[in-house]
């Protein structure tokens, strides 16, 4: 029989790190990452046969269960019509159709393949729209990989940015500028000096790549404020929290509405489908109307809309959120009061199907609060958790996703896992 360790050294001869995106790769918490055989509702089971309960639900996507017969079906149907044309369908404006109906900020959408291509070309258009190159985005966010998005905060608040990748050019990571999650004096004090250079200001509502931090409302007020009257859009990247924090997203959440959305994760259902939208002023200017360029072989690829859409299709049902709410609101209360019991400091946040948890006695309020969290605590405690069969994002670094497949019998035995998790962590 093969095992995750075999398959873990062999990947390495021919694949980066063994993996095809980092964080897989097990590297802030040690160990051998699993091999995935196959997924079932809230189950993952390695190439070892061990079946683990899955809080990662691949980073976000898998919101109904892994496998869910209709969204399996859909795709099943869908393919045998062939997979890919490269030409318009009448499913891709049913996509459209139902993101403009969910998302009322957005007018018109494009339809691309992952959540770093609908950013990029979020930016794109802003910096078209506006004709300025200056951008703002805020430490411990993430919006894929873009160059100008892999950019680390310059040496004072008014200097431009540093590329935090080998590879991005110093010329380009100028031009992004970083500031610090929910600091409000810090935004008003650089759209007072640069304002007119800003083309957009690019924020997760609910940032899920820094662990699982809210933006203040009284922050995201200030944002929208500040953009509106310099003329900069504000781009909310709804990727993670689109779909998943609410039918609607954080804008829902916040009742706010950007001028750009860039989704994607949920709506794809798990399949390689994300988007960017907003004002149907800003998106004419995309090619073929306007003179902003962005394209796509597989855009609008018929098999990933057809998942996408059987996704859509089921939670849209009634009390769908406040299901998946309630049972999200009921992990992270009993972690809670298992680590009380054992005596761990512990605290936890959620919204929707999102989670977080620190080790840690306040809750984050931006990057350095989570750095400043207990890492190896987190790291005896993931493996504790995965020993006991609970799979956890491997790092602190990331939020958490309970699907509705997690139901009340799920989490019960998430909780006594935790339970024993963390007598573990008491005991030193
Ligand atoms: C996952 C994620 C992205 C990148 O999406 P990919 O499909 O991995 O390229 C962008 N922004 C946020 C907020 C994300 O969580």
């Amino acid at each position: 029989m093969t095992s995750n360790a075999k398959l873990f050294e062999r990947a390495q001869r021919t694949i980066p790190g063994g993996v095809n995106s980092p964080v897989r790769a097990f590297r802030q918490v040690g160990g051998i990452p699993r091999f995935i055989d196959r997924a079932e509702g809230p189950y993952m089971i390695d190439v070892e046969g061990r079946r683990y309960i899955d809080y990662i639900g691949s980073w976000g996507p898998m919101i109904v269960g892994h496998a869910h017969p209709e969204v399996v079906e859909a795709v099943q149907r869908a393919a045998t019509r062939s997979l890919s044309f490269g030409a318009p369908t009448a499913d891709e404006i049913d996509m459209a159709e139902a993101i403009c109906a969910l998302m009322p900020s957005v007018g018109m959408v494009r339809l691309v393949s992952s959540g770093t291509e609908a950013g990029m070309s979020a930016l794109r258009l802003a910096r078209g729209f506006t004709g300025r190159d200056a951008i703002v985005k805020f430490e411990g966010c993430y919006h894929g990989h873009a160059d100008s998005l892999l950019v680390k905060a310059g040496s004072g608040l008014l200097t431009f940015g540093n590329p935090s990748s080998a590879g991005v050019p110093a010329d380009l990571a100028k031009h992004t500028l970083v500031l610090e999650f929910n600091n409000i004096p810090q935004i008003e004090e650089l759209f007072a000096e640069r304002g007119h250079e800003i083309a957009c200001v690019m924020v997760e509502p609910i940032a899920g790549n820094m662990n699982f931090i809210r933006g203040s409302s009284a922050w995201h007020r200030r944002l929208h404020e500040l953009c509106a009257e310099h003329g900069s859009l504000l781009i909310w990247d709804e990727v993670m929290t689109g779909f998943r924090v609410a039918l609607g997203g954080a804008q829902q959440v916040y009742g706010m509405r950007p001028d750009l959305v860039v989704m994607g994760k949920v709506i794809g259902g798990g399949m390689p489908l994300a988007a960017f939208g907003g004002r149907a002023e800003v998106m004419r200017k995309l090619s073929p109307l306007g003179g902003v360029y962005q394209a796509g072989t597989l855009s609008g690829n018929p098999v990933a809309v057809a998942a996408g859409m059987a996704q859509l299709r089921l939670i849209q049902r009634t009390g769908f959120y406040d299901r998946l709410a309630a049972a999200t609101r009921s992990l992270m209360q009993g972690l809670e009061q298992a680590a009380n019991r054992h005596g761990v400091g512990f605290r936890t946040d959620s919204e929707g199907g999102m989670f977080g948890f620190y080790f840690a006695t306040d809750l984050p309020r931006n990057y350095p609060d989570i750095a400043r969290a207990d890492v190896e605590l987190f790291k005896r405690f993931f493996h504790a958790m995965l020993d006991r069969g609970v799979y956890l994002a491997p790092s602190m670094y990331e939020a958490g996703f309970v699907s509705a497949a997690h139901d009340e019998a799920v989490i019960a035995a998430t909780l006594a896992a935790a339970d024993g998790a963390f007598a573990e962590l008491a005991r030193g």
